[in-house]
């Protein structure tokens, strides 16, 4: 059982905000929501959450459909969407009772110990208006964690953070995983950061799923290599011209750091025949071996595969 998006479109008037996306979210993994502005990704999250109704699709939690089944499905999800906003003048405390309709000795204990580890147990009684964006962000995720979420989505959580906040969020959320299973799902323009703490990712352009699946399999589909050549300015100076000649399936000019080459091929094109058409003109390979790319790598070549350009 998980989260499984099926056909899901949403327009918002003429604007088509998402079109046609199957997805499902692995349980117990932590998946990166990522995408250029606009791409969608609050809308797909609007509507796992059951804050939007699709224009067609279905949102499945579980096996219950976030519509037609709401309090079922939801009952298994915390949710953190957008910026987290609470009652100013009252305590957090009493902010997290009226917002998680929660009572009870069993409930009590869940407060104390989810915000213990969120390290926000001594200013529950503080009034929220006093709270700095980091304090707020995980009052936020506490409750989001209090029912016993089994699934919890958080929208942009680093928003408005310093960089050591950043850090502290991306701990608690690896840890939140960690500790209890959770399966998270997580949006974020910061591409270093999901590359950090998740396993896997699901990235929207233009409202369409581009790419889906276990970061390390996806980052690792590159066809980047990279050579040591005992001459390598000359074999660089050779490369360059290769480039500028669109021979040797090169995808991109290459890249030289002292005695080593960076190499990107089409997606299709064998290495094999590289090294043999380098070895054919002289250069044999001391060292070949494929790079993997970074998350912001693949998101832009992602970006720029689906707008047609090189
Ligand atoms: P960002 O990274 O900038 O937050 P996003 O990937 O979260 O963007 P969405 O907010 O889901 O993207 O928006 C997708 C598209 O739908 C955008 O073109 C946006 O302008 C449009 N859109 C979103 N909400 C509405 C709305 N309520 N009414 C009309 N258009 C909307």
């Amino acid at each position: 059982m998980s989260i499984e998006c099926f056909n899901l479109s949403k327009h918002y008037g003429k604007k088509e905000a998402l079109n046609d996306v199957s997805l499902v979210i692995p349980e117990g993994r932590i998946t990166g929501l990522i995408g250029p502005n606009g791409a969608g990704k609050s809308t797909l999250i609007k509507l796992i959450t059951g804050l939007v109704y699709p224009t067609s699709g279905t949102v499945r939690i579980d096996g219950f459909d976030s519509m037609g089944q709401h309090l079922e499905a939801m009952n298994r999800l915390g949710a953190v969407v957008e910026w987290p906003s609470f009652y100013p003048d009252l305590s957090a405390r009493r902010n997290l009772a009226i917002l998680s309709g929660g009572y009870g000795r069993k409930y009590e204990a869940k407060v104390e110990e989810v915000t213990s580890f969120l390290g926000i147990r001594n200013v529950l009684d503080r009034r929220t208006g006093t709270f700095s964006t980091g304090m707020k962000q995980r009052l936020g995720i506490a409750l989001a964690l209090l029912p016993d979420s089994k699934y919890i989505i958080l929208d942009e959580p680093a928003n408005g953070l310093d960089p050591s906040g950043i850090v502290e969020i991306r701990d608690l959320i690896r840890e939140c995983n960690r500790r209890s299973g959770v399966t998270v799902l997580v949006s974020s323009h910061l591409l270093s950061e999901i590359e950090l703490i998740c396993d896997n990712v699901v990235m929207l352009v233009n409202g369409r799923l581009c790419a889906a699946g276990p970061l390390k399999e996806l980052l690792g589909s590159s066809n980047r290599y990279r050579i040591i050549v005992p001459e390598p300015d000359r074999c660089f100076a050779f490369l360059q011209r290769a480039w500028e000649e669109k021979r040797l399936f090169l995808s991109a000019p290459p890249q030289q750091f002292r005695e080593e080459i960076v190499l990107s091929l089409e997606r299709e094109a064998a290495p094999e025949a590289l090294s043999t058409e380098l070895f054919r003109n002289g250069f044999a390979l001391s060292h070949f071996a494929r790079e993997s790319e970074s998350l912001e790598e693949f998101f832009i070549s992602q970006s720029r595969t689906l707008r047609g350009e090189k």
